[in-house]
């Protein structure tokens, strides 16, 4: 059976009347999925096309955790390989082929990426780095992801280096390195995607949604003030580096990492990502990679987290210092903290069974599926990259029957795009997909909405009109800060809000 995929705030207050009539007609779900961020959301799908009777209990918001902070890549684990995690690495290539193919094509795209040769360093080293790219292009055509979406990697001259990152030390470039990964849109939007294509399967999707208690038979949740009982046939606990609260024998190393954000401008609108090794550190990179809406998004960090788990985490001074050196040693220009227009943090649930010792980085990024005494299933660790393959893993262990999900494409990813959309609409087409039409049509008799909603920023009106009809947001926090990202730059989001309040006045009670 199929249902809409919109999340409506009627929606809502149906799937919150179903948990509470539960108990009265004595019966259960076939699962609980605690957590939304890409795991929950990713789980929630893959039990729901296989026909299974779901909830999917949510604390605050879709992709409130770490899925808004990552790094934004659909990459292919060239540095798992690095490392020697090959099973790791062959799964990330064949995630990432499936995303840009089939599941999420509207959200996934090619992102060239360029690694300097400077002077000074080692022929050895860039050899290395030949090797790997090269083992990854092979990693690449196994895992059938045709050479027209991601090319083969080459050799550049100085002169083409610089032809794809006019911002390089000219002077100290002796040649480049080009290959090809994926870029996501926005992680956000691929969780809020998840999690409708989910609710399209008939899905309960319920945010605000605070999970207070659970065993492998039932759930304690608290909604919006109330305190529900939640029988069910199984739980599924997604809940990232929350997941220690769920089963205390798992032990969870939070690994902080930070970005920046950069207007494009600076690096003179850069075409291709920017891949800095970091000296003396086998394996680490600095990066700055172009985003679209004329930004660039430059870390990463990899720090230990002592003590308790900050929800909303933040980059500490030296991160930020150490990011900006490690790009400024290839740039004609270093760049400096006035060049930082925004900043964000976020935690690696990377967890292990008992007690885990050692550098973070060092950690397996490969997942965990554990079932406690109780019969609740965790599933954590591994990356937005390979949510499906998480997913699938996690409802095998639950269900017998067979995944669906290797092929199926996500709301948006289907049907018709651009053709008959006015020009204004360029930015939804790639935000929304083939739903961009529905966007325009709800802002067709309405200037509001067809606006962006302040100079000089990119979000149009009607983002902020669809996110609460049909995305399930519920606060202006929601919206600003996980379905359009303007928090992302303060200065944007200041200089909108007048704006978004007054659509979201309209909006939200109509
Ligand atoms: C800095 C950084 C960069 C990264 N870059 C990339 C990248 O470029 N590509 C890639 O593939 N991967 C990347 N990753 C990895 C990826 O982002 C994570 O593996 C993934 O987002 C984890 O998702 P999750 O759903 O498991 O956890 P989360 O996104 O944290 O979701 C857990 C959710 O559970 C909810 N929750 C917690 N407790 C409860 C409760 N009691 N009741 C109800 N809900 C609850 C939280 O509110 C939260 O929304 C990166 C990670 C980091 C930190």
């Amino acid at each position: 059976m199929q249902f809409s995929a919109d999340l409506t705030p009627q929606r809502r207050q149906q799937d919150l009347q179903f948990l509470q009539e539960l108990q009265i007609r004595g019966s259960r779900v076939d699962l609980v999925v605690v957590g939304g961020g890409i795991t929950g959301a990713g789980v929630a799908l893959d039990a729901a096309s296989r026909g299974l009777q779901v909830v999917l209990l949510e604390g605050v918001d879709l992709a409130f955790g770490t899925s808004r902070w990552s790094s934004k890549l659909v990459h292919g684990g060239l540095r798992y390989l690095a490392n020697g995690q090959v099973h790791v690495a062959w799964e990330s290539a064949v995630e990432r082929g499936r995303l840009m193919r089939r599941i999420a094509p509207h959200l996934v795209q090619p992102m060239a990426q360029v690694l300097p040769i400077m002077r000074g360093d080692s022929a050895r080293g860039a050899a290395i780095m030949r090797a790997g790219l090269m083992a990854g292009d092979l990693l690449r055509a196994f895992a059938g992801t045709p050479g027209r979406l991601l090319p083969h990697s080459r050799r550049l001259t100085a002169e083409q280096t610089m032809g794809w990152v006019p911002a390089l030390a000219r002077r100290d470039l002796k040649a480049g390195l080009l290959s090809w990964d994926g870029r996501l849109e926005d992680d956000a939007r691929l969780v809020v995607a998840v999690a409708r294509t989910a609710a399209s399967f008939g899905a309960r999707i319920i945010t605000g949604a605070q999970v207070t208690g659970a065993t492998g038979t039932g759930v304690s949740v608290l909604i919006d003030g109330s305190a529900i009982e939640v029988p069910t046939r199984s739980v599924i606990s997604a809940v990232g580096v929350w997941a220690e609260s769920f089963d205390p024998t798992l032990s969870v190393t939070p690994s902080q990492g930070s970005h920046l954000l950069l207007a494009a401008e600076r690096l003179d609108h850069p075409r291709a990502a920017l891949t800095v090794p970091v000296p003396d550190m086998h394996g680490r990179y600095c990066f700055v990679l172009p985003r679209p809406d004329n930004l660039l998004l430059a870390g990463i960090t990899d720090i230990e987290v002592p003590g308790a788990i900050p929800s909303v985490p933040t980059p500490t001074p030296s991160e930020e210092a150490w990011i900006l050196q490690q790009v400024s040693r290839v740039l004609a220009r270093p760049v400096s903290e006035q060049d930082v227009i925004g900043r964000f943090a976020g935690l690696r649930p990377l967890v292990t069974v008992g007690d885990a010792h050692g550098p973070t980085s060092d950690i397996s990024r490969r997942h965990l599926v554990r079932r406690d005494d109780s019969g609740i299933v965790t599933i954590a660790g591994g990356k937005l990259t390979t949510y499906r393959r998480m997913a699938q893993d996690a409802v095998d262990a639950i269900s017998d029957r067979k995944c669906v999900t290797a092929d199926l494409p996500l709301i948006g990813a289907d049907g018709d795009t651009a053709a008959t959309l006015p020009d204004w609409a360029s930015r939804l087409v790639r935000r929304y997909g083939s739903e961009a039409s529905r966007l325009v049509a709800m802002a067709q008799d309405d200037a509001l909405l067809r606006e962006p909603v302040a100079p000089q920023v990119p979000v149009l009106g009607v983002e902020i009109a669809f996110a609460i009809a049909c995305e399930g947001a519920r606060s202006f926090d929601d919206v600003v800060q996980r379905r359009t990202r303007l928090s992302l730059v303060p200065a944007q989001l200041a200089a909108a809000e007048p704006r978004v309040r007054e659509i979201l006045a309209r909006t939200v009670y109509q």
